[in-house]
């Protein structure tokens, strides 16, 4: 090692990774001691697959995202759409994707990027070894914000059209045909967002919703939120509310997904869709088995953190049920939470 290491490293700059370098900021580190990797710096997967997504949160809780650190000069801000848009509405996620883009693009010019993927991490020496493909660089503590992969179930028998492909309502109506009867797995937000693009705006012959569990709603109260994080919110929870546990469409049939049913219902399929989740990107920590990660505060070992989607907060309503928080706003009151016990936990 010739140059002294940098104090942090955060890997990843969706939603997570803005987040994160704001706070880092915002807690006085100064921007040359800070290292931020991403492959593109395009707001991750929030501002590039999701972008057409209808949100489930209101759009205060972008506001509040991008008003909630000072290094972010969001008063500084061009005009965006999202300002003119209803804040106690849910919007598509592209406007606020658009305002993610200007902080991001700012924040970089305040700390060190490096346009480039990260392949490995090594703790030596009291310091986080960063291979990329071309050099290695060196932290002495490290956010991991890389996000996560939907899950796919993959029934070889049935072509997959992606998650990517299926919460864009463009490229959903192409890959769809008057003869296809499309099996949709899950019942979650994306799934329903999913249902109703397939019923109502593309031409195919039968949609088929495999489920495992009753839908959700959530439900506002002064203190909080019922189902915050599992439950149907918004224009989503209405249309389902109507046409899912009211008066289905003629063209969807509704399937408990156990093992009988798949053998006898799936066969009609001939395309699936799998909105049944995500899971974490990975990166090789040599030592380490895996990047598993205590789900109240972050910590993967030593002066390594999760964040983001990939690594989310587990949290229990007052009825005892844990719900993992993601989404921007509850990243950000995370991060004012544990960001003074990351600064200490060090290597
Ligand atoms: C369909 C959908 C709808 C959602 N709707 C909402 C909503 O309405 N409101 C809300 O607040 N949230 C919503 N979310 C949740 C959440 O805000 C997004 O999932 C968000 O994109 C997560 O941010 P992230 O930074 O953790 O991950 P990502 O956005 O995926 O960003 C991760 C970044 O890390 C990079 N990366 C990965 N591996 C490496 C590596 N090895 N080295 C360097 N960089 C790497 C990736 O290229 C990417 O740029 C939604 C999520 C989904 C999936």
């Amino acid at each position: 090692m010739n140059k002294p290491p940098f104090a942090w490293a955060v890997i990843g700059a969706g939603p997570a990774g803005i987040a994160a370098v704001g706070k880092l900021l915002d807690q006085g580190i100064e921007g040359k001691s800070i290292l931020w990797i991403d492959p593109s710096f395009t707001v991750g997967d929030f501002g590039t697959k999701w972008r057409k997504v209808s949100s489930n949160t209101r759009v205060a809780l972008f506001t509040r995202f991008f008003n909630a650190c000072q290094s972010f000069e969001y008063n500084k801000a061009p005009h965006f759409a999202i300002q003119d848009a209803d804040q106690e509405q849910t919007c598509q996620l592209e406007l606020a994707a658009d305002p993610l883009l200007w902080i991001s693009e700012n924040l970089r010019n305040k700390v060190h990027c490096i346009t480039a993927k990260a392949q490995k991490l090594k703790l030596h020496n009291r310091t986080w070894e960063i291979s990329l493909d071309d050099k290695t660089l060196y932290a002495k503590s490290v956010i991991l914000g890389m996000g996560a992969e939907a899950k796919s179930l993959r029934f070889p028998e049935v072509q997959e059209i992606p998650m990517t492909t299926a919460l864009n309502p463009e490229l959903l109506k192409a890959a769809c045909n008057p003869n296809d009867t499309i099996a949709v797995f899950g019942a979650s937000h994306s799934a329903i967002i999913i249902l109703k693009a397939l019923l109502e705006e593309c031409n195919v012959k039968k949609v088929v919703n495999f489920y495992l569990s009753p839908l959700r709603y959530a439900v506002y109260f002064d203190d909080y939120i019922l189902y915050d994080d599992t439950g149907l919110k918004g224009k989503t929870a209405v249309w389902a509310r109507e046409y899912i546990d009211g008066v289905m469409p003629e063209k969807l049939e509704r399937v408990l997904s156990t093992q009988e049913h798949l053998a006898n219902v799936l066969p009609q399929c001939n395309k699936a869709i799998y909105a049944t989740g995500f899971e974490k990107r990975h990166i090789i920590v040599e030592g380490l088995q895996s990047l598993a990660y205590n789900d109240r505060n972050g910590i993967i070992a030593p002066g390594l953190f999760g964040f983001g989607i990939g690594f989310p907060e587990a949290k229990e309503d007052p009825y005892g049920t844990v719900e993992l928080r993601v989404g921007l706003w509850k990243f950000m009151d995370y991060l004012n939470r544990i960001m003074p016990l990351w600064v200490k936990y060090t290597t």
